[in-house]
């Protein structure tokens, strides 16, 4: 099945500026905000500019400089945050209806600041 995007998603309103976000960092490819429901002290969302939904479709179809610039962009997070270098973090993501994705817009979530529990809870 082809890769699907639905462009009106919640982050898709944020890339466009219709909804406001608390931007932790931006670059040319990446967009990185404060989760509006943290589930940790620190809890970032960062996400692709370009129309990615998960995970496996942007690995896929994002150009090398999106992809470098994505994730060069999540440690400057982590070093914004102080998570690293520090007492260190869980990045996470959620794919698809198993995976229970709610938005979907490929994003990275950034979490610390406490001991984070198992990962399958
Ligand atoms: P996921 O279940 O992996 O799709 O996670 C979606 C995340 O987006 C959740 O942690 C929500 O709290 C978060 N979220 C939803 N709407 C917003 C928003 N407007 N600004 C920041 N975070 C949001």
């Amino acid at each position: 099945m082809p890769y699907a995007y639905d462009p009106q998603n919640i982050f898709a309103r944020i890339l466009r500026g219709e909804i406001p976000n608390k931007t932790v960092l931006e670059t040319e490819h990446t967009l990185a905000f404060h989760d509006i429901a943290p589930h940790a002290p620190v809890h970032v969302l960062v996400i692709p500019k370009g129309p990615y939904a998960t995970f496996d479709h942007f690995a896929a179809m994002a150009s090398a400089e999106e992809i470098v610039d994505f994730h060069r962009a999540c440690a400057k997070v982590c070093e914004i945050v102080g998570v690293a270098p520090g007492q260190g973090y869980r990045a996470i993501t959620n794919a698809g209806a198993h995976g229970m994705q709610e938005v979907p817009h490929y994003h990275l979530h950034i979490l610390g600041g406490k001991v984070m529990g198992p990962l399958i809870q």
